[in-house]
Parts: C-alpha cells; sequence; structure tokens
C-alpha cells in the first residue's frame, strides 16, 4: 500500500507523475488504486480495483492535471478490495478527497455518530470516516488546518493521510501518526509520499514526518503542527544520495 501527494507545478500533468510515483511504490502491494487531483473546476477522482495499469487503462489517470493532487494504493483491511472501497474517498459534498494507509481502530463509533448526524457512506472502508468528519468541521466554520486538527483528534489507530480541500485547490493537507509519511522538497512544488523512492526522480531532499505532526503542502510552502503547536522541519530537510 502507498500514498503519494503533490502540489505545485513539476513540468508535466499531475496524473501522470502520480502514476509514476505510485508505481515505484509497487513493491509494497495492493490491491486496488486511485488518484484526485483539484483545480479551479473542484476535485476529480479517478479510481478502481486492480493493477496501476489496469486502473489508468479504464479512468485514464494520466490525462488529469491540476493544481494538486493525491494518490492510493490499497491493501484492504476493512471492506473487500472494489471499486467503491478504493481510495480516495470523498465527503458527501465532494468538496474533500481522502487516501489512508493504515486502520482508524474506532470507526464503527465515529461512522454510527456521523450517520446520525446525516453523513451517508458509500464505501464499507474505516477510511471513509475521515473525510466526513473533515467536512463536519469545515461546515462548522472552522478553517481547514483546525479542522484536519480537530479530525485527527477523533481517531484511534494508524495513520498516513493526504487530503484534497477544493476550496483550498493548491494544498495537500496532510497527517501522520505510526504509518510512515515523508515530504519531498522541491522549487515550486512539493511531494507527500510514504516512502522517499516515489518522489526520487522529482527531488531529493527529504523530511521524515514524526507522529502526531499534520499540516499541509502547497507549490512553495510546508507548514507543519504538532498539538496546534507549529514545528520547524527546516532543519530536519536531508539530501538523499543514493
Ligand atoms: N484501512 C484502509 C482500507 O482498508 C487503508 C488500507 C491501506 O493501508 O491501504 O481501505
Amino acid at each position: 500500500c502507498g500514498i503519494v501527494g503533490v502540489a505545485g507545478s513539476i513540468g508535466e500533468r499531475l496524473g501522470s507523475a502520480l502514476k509514476k510515483c505510485l508505481e515505484r511504490l509497487e513493491y509494497r502491494g495492493y490491491d486496488s488504486a486511485g488518484i484526485a487531483v483539484t483545480g479551479t473546476g473542484g476535485i476529480t477522482v479517478r479510481k478502481g480495483k486492480g493493477k496501476i495499469n489496469e486502473v489508468d487503462a479504464r479512468f485514464n489517470f494520466t490525462a488529469l492535471d491540476g493544481l494538486s493532487g493525491i494518490g492510493h494504493t490499497r491493501w484492504a483491511t476493512h471492506g473487500k478490495p472494489s471499486d467503491e472501497n478504493a481510495h480516495p474517498h470523498v465527503d458527501c459534498t465532494g468538496e474533500v478527497a481522502v487516501v489512508h494507509n493504515g486502520i482508524i481502530a474506532n470507526y464503527r463509533e465515529l461512522k454510527e455518530q456521523l450517520m446520525a448526524r446525516g453523513h451517508r457512506f458509500i464505501s464499507d472502508t474505516d477510511t471513509e470516516v475521515i473525510a466526513h468528519l473533515f467536512e463536519d468541521y469545515v461546515k462548522a466554520g472552522l478553517p481547514a488546518l483546525v479542522a484536519l486538527r480537530e479530525t485527527i483528534r477523533r481517531l484511534k489507530g494508524s495513520y498516513a493521510i493526504a487530503l484534497l480541500y477544493s476550496h483550498e485547490p493548491d494544498k495537500v493537507f496532510f497527517a501522520r501518526n505510526v504509518s510512515p509519511l515523508v515530504i519531498g522538497v522541491g522549487e515550486g512544488f512539493n511531494f507527500l509520499a510514504s516512502d522517499i523512492p516515489a518522489f526520487l526522480n522529482y527531488t531529493n531532499r527529504v523530511i521524515t514526518l514524526h507522529d502526531g505532526e499534520y499540516g499541509y503542502l502547497t507549490p512553495s510552502g510546508i507548514y507543519v503542527e504538532r498539538n496546534g503547536e507549529p514545528v520547524n522541519v527546516e532543519d530536519r530537510v536531508r539530501v538523499i544520495n543514493w
């Protein structure tokens, strides 16, 4: 399983770059694949069961472009491998798209609470609660970063998360607990991935995220917090020379 994300312009279509990045994480194993991009027209999601090339052949990942994007290869833990259960998962409004590696241990309880508040679920995954929780918080008027913080406060378990929000289309939001997540620092773009090889063709400057950290990438910046406090990650940049 694997996660990738990119914010900014990298001189090729984001869909094509995300596909290549996902292929470099194939060694981690998976049963489904998907990507989402966001631009001025909102979020577009393409996903399905099968190998990256098969899903791309059905849905044409490579044609997609946008200001930012996320991608996922899934190793099913909750909900069988299927098109519906493939990531990214969206909220009720289609304004939020989420990819996740790991397990949300308390998802049943959260799903019940959200359904009682009128949220309708499409998949059988544990992951989908993340999109609806975030939706709930932004609808209540919280800024996106605060909504993300409040969302992860509700989650128990392991996660590497990447999230797109259509109202802030140049950003890729992220959060990490237990599951690995690294940032690839570029010029005019920034990457996110579960492992370094995903983005090594684009940049070799890497920041490893720690448990409890969350934030967002923009084309020109990286912002990280932990428990509401900013974290300085600049002195954590490593140059990889494999
Ligand atoms: N638990 C999530 C699911 O079953 C994520 C699995 C993964 O890490 O790929 O969809």
